[in-house]
C-alpha cells in the first residue's frame, strides 16, 4: 500500500518551510506541512507583542539563499519576519502544500507497510513515506502554576497570546518573568501602563543593542549589488560565530573574553538605572552565557521610571486583585502579563508522541537513555524520521544556520538514498553513540559545565542538568559535517 505522501512535515515556521523547499529540491514534492495555527510562521505568528523584534541581526537571521533587502531595521520587528514568512511561502510554492488548524498528535512507524502514519485530532490518519518534525523549541507557552491564579478578577495576558487590540492605557499591570520577551515588552508596558511592577526570579545579562534604521538607499543598494548585503552577513555571522565559538564553548580557554561581556553588560546597568539597589537586584549570579544573552537599550531605563518597580520576592500566591509575594506584600494589579515562556524539555522533547520500530517511544528512549540524535536529525529505531528540533541540533545563535546546515544534511541523505535505488534509511547505533559521545566531550570545556551556570534557570540545561540542547561546535563544523557525514552511518533499504 503506496503512502499518501511522500512525506508529513509537522510544523509551519521557518524550520518546516525549510524542510518543504529542500523536500521540493530533491523531487519529492507531493508532501504536507501540518500545522496547528492559523497561518505560516511559527513563532512569528504566534508572538507579536509590543516591541517583538530579532536579537540576532536580519541580514544574518533569514534565508542565506533568499535575503530580503528590504528589513526596514538591523534587528527587524517581529511583524517584517512574519511578512518574509509569508513571502518565502508564495515564492517557494508552499502555502497550497499546508493544512491550518490541524493539531498532530502522533506518528507510528507501520513496519508492515515502511512508512508513518500521522494521527490528527479529530481521528483523521495520514500516512507518508517520510516523517519531518519541525515544531520549535519555544513553542510550548508556559504558566507556571501559581496557587489562586484562576481567582484573579482582572485581565491576564500570556505574551504568545498577545491582544493588539488590548489598551493599558491607566493599568496597573504586572509582568511576571524576565527573560528575552520580558526584556522587550517591560519597556513597551511602561509607556502606557499606569503602574508596572516586574517581577523578577531570575535577572538577565543584558548588553548594548547596536541597533537603527536601515536608510532607503542602503536597502536598494542590497536589493540592486546583493554582493554587498552578502558581505554584511558575512561580517555579522563572523561576530556572532566569534561570541559563540570563544565566549560560550570554549569558555575555559579563553575565560576573560566571556569575562569582558559580563563587565559590558555590568557597565551598561551602572550607566543605565539610577538605583543602586534596583541595580544590584537586577545583576545575575552566573556566568555570561549560561542563558541566550539579550540586547536592550531601554530595558534596564524602565526601572528609573516613577511608576515602574522591580520586585524580587518570590511570588506566593494571586488573589482576586494582586500578586501577594512571601514577605506578606500585596501588589494591586488589574493586569497580569505572563511572560513565563516556554516548556521545552517536559513537552517538546518530542512535541508529539513518536513510536519508531519495535514500538520505541522516542520520549521514552530519551528520557531512559540520554537526550541524543545523530547530527542533532535522526535517530536509531526511527527510519525514514527527521526530527528537526532534536538535543544537540542548535547551531550558533542564528536559527537559520541551524535550519540550513538541516536541510544540507537532508539532501546528502536522500541523494544517496536515491543513488542505491532504496526507499528507507536509519542511523546506526555506532554513529549515534560517537555523536553523543563527541559533542557531550566537547561540552567540558563550555560555560555550561566549566563555568557558574547553577542560578541561571536556563532552557539550555534539560532537567538531568544536561546542556543537551545545543551543538557544541562551530556553525561551520555543523555545516561541513551536513554535507559530508559518512554515508555508511545510515543503512539504506526497499520499502515494502
Ligand atoms: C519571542 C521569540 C523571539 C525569538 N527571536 C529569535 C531570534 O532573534 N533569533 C533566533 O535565532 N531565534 C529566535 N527565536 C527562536 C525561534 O523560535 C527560531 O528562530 C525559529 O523561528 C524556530 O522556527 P521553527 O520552525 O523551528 O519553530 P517554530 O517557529 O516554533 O514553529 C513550530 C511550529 O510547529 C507547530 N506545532 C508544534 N506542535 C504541533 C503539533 N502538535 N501539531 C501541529 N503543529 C504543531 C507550531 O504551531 C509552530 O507553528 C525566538 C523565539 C521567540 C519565541
Amino acid at each position: 500500500m503506496a503512502p499518501q505522501y511522500d512525506a508529513v512535515v509537522v510544523g509551519a515556521g521557518f524550520g518546516g518551510m525549510g524542510a518543504g523547499i529542500e523536500l521540493d529540491r530533491l523531487g519529492l514534492s507531493n508532501y504536507v506541512i501540518l500545522d496547528r495555527e492559523s497561518d505560516l510562521g511559527g513563532t512569528w505568528h504566534v508572538n507579536h507583542y509590543p516591541g517583538l523584534a530579532v536579537d540576532i541581526a536580519s541580514v544574518t537571521y533569514s534565508y542565506s539563499f533568499e535575503p530580503n533587502p528590504y528589513w526596514t531595521r538591523l534587528f527587524a520587528p517581529g511583524a517584517e519576519l512574519k511578512k518574509y514568512a509569508g513571502h518565502i511561502a508564495d515564492k517557494y510554492g508552499l502555502r497550497r502544500r499546508m493544512r491550518f488548524g490541524t493539531v498532530v498528535d502522533g506518528a507510528r512507524w507501520d513496519e508492515e507497510h515502511q512508512h508513518w502514519v500521522v494521527s490528527v485530532a479529530g481521528g483523521e490518519t495520514l500516512t507518508g513515506r517520510y516523517l519531518l518534525t519541525a515544531t520549535g523549541f519555544l513553542s510550548q507557552p508556559y504558566t507556571p502554576p501559581f496557587p489562586g491564579i484562576d481567582s484573579f478578577a482582572g485581565k491576564i495576558i500570556h505574551t504568545t497570546a498577545w491582544e493588539d487590540d488590548f489598551d493599558l492605557t491607566g493599568r496597573k499591570a504586572a509582568i511576571i518573568g524576565t527573560g528575552a520577551t520580558a526584556v522587550q515588552l517591560v519597556p513597551e508596558v511602561a509607556k502606557q501602563a499606569q503602574a508596572l511592577t516586574v517581577f523578577q526570579r531570575t535577572p538577565i545579562w543584558v548588553v548594548p543593542k547596536i541597533d537603527t534604521a536601515i536608510p532607503k538607499p542602503v536597502q536598494k543598494l542590497f536589493d540592486r549589488v546583493p554582493a554587498t548585503q552578502k558581505a554584511a552577513r558575512l561580517f555579522n555571522t563572523s561576530l556572532l560565530e566569534a561570541l559563540m565559538v570563544v565566549g560560550v564553548l570554549h569558555y575555559t580557554q579563553a575565560k576573560p573574553l566571556n569575562k569582558a561581556a559580563s563587565l559590558l553588560a555590568k557597565a551598561h546597568l551602572r550607566t543605565s538605572v539610577r538605583d543602586k539597589e534596583t541595580r544590584k537586584q537586577l545583576t545575575p549570579h552566573y556566568d555570561f552565557g549560561c542563558k541566550r544573552p539579550t540586547f536592550s537599550n531601554t530595558y534596564f531605563r524602565s526601572f528609573n521610571q516613577p511608576h515602574v518597580r522591580l520586585e524580587t520576592n518570590s511570588i506566593d500566591h494571586i488573589e482576586a486583585d494582586g500578586i501577594v509575594t512571601a514577605d506578606g506584600h500585596k501588589t494591586e494589579i488589574d493586569t497580569l502579563i505572563l511572560a513565563t515562556g516556554f516548556n521545552l524539555w517536559d513537552v517538546n522533547f518530542p512535541a508529539i508522541e513518536i513510536i519508531g520500530r519495535d514500538g520505541v517511544n522516542l520520549g521514552k528512549f530519551w528520557r531512559d537513555n540520554r537526550f541524543q540524535a545523530y547530527e542533532g536529525i535522526t535517530v536509531p529505531k526511527f527510519p525514514n524520521f527527521l526530527s528537526l528540533n532534536s538535543p544537540y541540533s542548535y547551531s550558533g545563535l542564528s536559527y537559520f544556520t541551524t535550519i540550513e546546515a538541516q536541510m544540507k544534511h537532508m539532501g546528502r541523505l536522500f541523494t544517496e538514498l536515491f543513488r542505491r535505488g532504496e526507499h528507507t534509511f536509519e542511523v546506526t547505533e555506532e554513529a549515534n553513540a560517537g555523536f553523543l559521545d563527541r559533542v557531550t566531550g566537547k561540552l567540558g570545556t563550555s560555560v555550561f559545565y566549566g563555568g557558574d551556570c547553577s542560578t541561571a534557570r536556563s532552557y539550555y540545561f534539560n532537567p538531568h542538568g544536561e546542556a543537551a540542547l545545543l551543538r557544541p561546535t562551530s556553525t561551520l563544523n555543523a555545516h561541513r559535517e551536513a554535507v559530508s557525514f559518512p554515508l555508511d552511518d545510515y543503512v539504506y533499504g526497499k520499502s515494502a
